[in-house]
């Protein structure tokens, strides 16, 4: 494996399926059932999902909410979809603990770097729940902080485009698909990896993104071989 420790970011979104809302099981399965490949090979997993299929701070704020009161609701549509995870991994008899950012100690333990190293060290998949634990920042951050503080080798990010093109594929048949860039010219192309707090955290730890198709059946498997599948994104 070219990786041995990783952090994987799932958006809430990939997770609705064809669905407009909320979690579709198939997906979930899907991913779970990834998820415990790759462990299964020995490689530490670390997962942060986002909320965007519940809730995004930025809604409230649409529907004249308090900004922070609805970063605050996204960061626990986090802790549920990490909780539908964790639940399909241990569906699947993946050994699991989730970690939320913000303290919820009924449902999940609380973040501290120290055991959460220690549960990957022990094989099993970390979860962590709530993002940063703080208002006006993003799961991408999320994945991108606690990446460099467990020191993962790389960020994962799953997508549902196969990685990083000049232009949306969707939108532009003439797009050109990079299979390796550099921080700065992903910077200077004004190209969209990750928002700008995240993606410049990456770039001063020195920390690779991998951009790829967490869609497509075994290719979260191909990446941590060291398979040429998506965009990796480096110094
Ligand atoms: N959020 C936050 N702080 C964080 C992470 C998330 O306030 O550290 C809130 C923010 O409102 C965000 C929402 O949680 O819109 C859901 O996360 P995100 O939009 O990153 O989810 P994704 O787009 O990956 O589904």
């Amino acid at each position: 494996m070219k990786y041995k420790r990783i952090l994987l970011k799932l958006s809430g979104e990939a997770l609705m399926g064809d669905q407009q809302y909320g979690i579709d099981s198939e997906r979930l399965m899907q991913y779970a059932q990834e998820i415990k490949e790759v462990a299964a090979l020995g490689v530490e997993v670390a997962v942060v999902i986002g909320g965007g299929n519940i809730f995004r701070g930025v809604q409230a704020e649409e529907v004249g909410l308090d900004r922070v009161q609805g970063d605050y609701m996204g960061m626990l549509a986090t802790v549920i979809n990490s909780m539908a995870l964790q639940s399909a991994l241990e569906k699947l008899g993946v050994y699991t603990r989730l970690l939320s950012g913000i303290n919820i100690q009924q449902v999940c333990e609380p973040y501290i770097r120290r055991r959460a190293v220690r549960h990957l060290e022990k094989g099993r998949v970390v979860i962590f729940g709530a993002g940063t634990g703080n208002p006006y920042f993003t799961t991408d951050s999320a994945a991108s902080l606690r990446a460099i503080e467990i020191e993962a080798d790389v960020v994962l990010k799953g997508t549902r485009v196969d990685g990083i093109y000049s232009a949306d594929p969707e939108k532009d048949p003439n797009a050109i698909f990079y299979s390796d860039i550099s921080f700065r010219d992903v910077f200077e192309k004004g190209l969209n990896v990750m928002d700008m707090t995240a993606f410049t955290l990456c770039k001063e730890n020195d920390l690779p993104i991998i951009v790829f198709d967490m869609n497509k059946p075994g290719n979260l498997k191909r990446v941590v071989s060291g398979d040429k599948v998506g965009t990796l994104v480096t110094m």
